[in-house]
């Protein structure tokens, strides 16, 4: 299905619409006491008196504009339904209005360019950072929601902080959006020209030169085609899900779930990535820790990773 022009002010319009919905404190406070009850889901007045509106009328005009999509109407009440709760996620995840900062706290993992030990750093920009606080190394930085951070020590979020990412990247790298579940194609981007300079979109993004893989030769453009999501990912992300890859990771003393992503020398270390082709592209990722020489080969649509021999 390709959206065309007019599909897309229609899909515009009909967001804008459901998002108006919401535009009252009255229907989100509807929301949150169905997320509070038992089974989610409470009668009329048992609705009405959660949210302490008086005026019958006003609390029954602004359940209606949210039943049929965001609430149900079932034999004894009112259900919140799936649209309903996504909702709810949203506003709990915090992005839209929550400002926390953490750390820097220092880590287990040392450093892989000095040895010195590594940090972790959250700011109100919602970006995790994993610095070296000595020479500078950004091991590691992605966004990551506020929620993240609640209810957790440092040593857990930075914890959940490296679950999280990888789910996202391992997601978006196996052609599904972890945020709208649109169509992503992945694609091996080579980031320099012979010349130099630097191509496609990278070129266009000032703050790809902050990026913490900037110096990586090639990355994994995952663009969707749905949401706003895009990002660069490095190659090496993509020996983390096949079976046959994790297997001989193992074998060669290399724990892929134990170590973060952060310490993973073939997805962080630069060295690791080898423009072993162009046109079509292909990359080898050397495994720098393993205890045997190992490598794996990377195709330009990172659907293809076989050991290199
Ligand atoms: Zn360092
Ligand atoms: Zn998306």
């Amino acid at each position: 299905m390709t959206e065309t022009p007019s599909d897309r002010a229609q899909v515009a319009t009909d967001a804008e619409s459901a998002f108006m919905t919401l535009s009252h404190d009255l229907r989100l406070e509807i929301l949150l006491a169905l997320w509070d009850a038992p089974g989610y889901s409470l009668s009329f007045s048992e609705l009405r008196k959660a949210v302490g509106e008086r005026d019958s009328g006003s609390f029954t005009y602004h359940l209606s504009k949210l039943e049929g999509h965001f609430v149900a109407k079932i034999d004894d009440g009112y259900e919140l339904q799936y649209p309903g709760h996504r909702v709810l996620d949203a506003i709990q995840s915090g992005v839209f209005h929550e400002q926390v900062s953490v750390g820097p706290v220092q880590l287990d993992e040392d450093c892989r360019a000095c040895g010195e030990s590594l940090t972790f750093e959250y700011d109100t920009d919602s970006i995790a950072r994993i610095r070296c606080p000595d020479c500078g190394n950004r091991a590691l930085e992605w966004p990551f929601d506020p929620g993240g951070i609640a209810d957790r020590d440092a040593d857990a979020t930075v914890a959940a902080f490296d679950r999280r990412t990888r789910l996202i990247w391992t997601c978006a790298l196996d052609g599904v959006c972890p945020f709208c579940a649109g169509r992503i194609d992945p694609d091996l981007t080579d980031r320099v020209h012979e010349d130099g300079a630097c191509i496609g979109v990278i070129e266009q993004l000032d703050r790809y030169e902050e990026y913490f893989a900037d110096d990586h030769p090639v990355v994994v453009s995952v663009d969707c085609e749905r949401c706003s999501f895009y990002s660069f990912l490095p190659a090496g992300v993509a020996l983390l899900t096949r079976p046959a890859v994790t297997g001989r990771l193992h074998e060669a003393g290399i724990d892929v779930r134990g170590t973060p992503l952060w310490d993973l020398g073939f997805v962080v270390d630069s060295e690791a990535v080898t423009v072993e082709q162009r046109d079509p592209l292909r990359v080898e990722i050397s495994v720098v820790d393993a205890e045997e020489p190992l490598a794996f080969t990377l195709d330009a649509s990172v659907e293809t990773v076989t050991e290199y021999t």
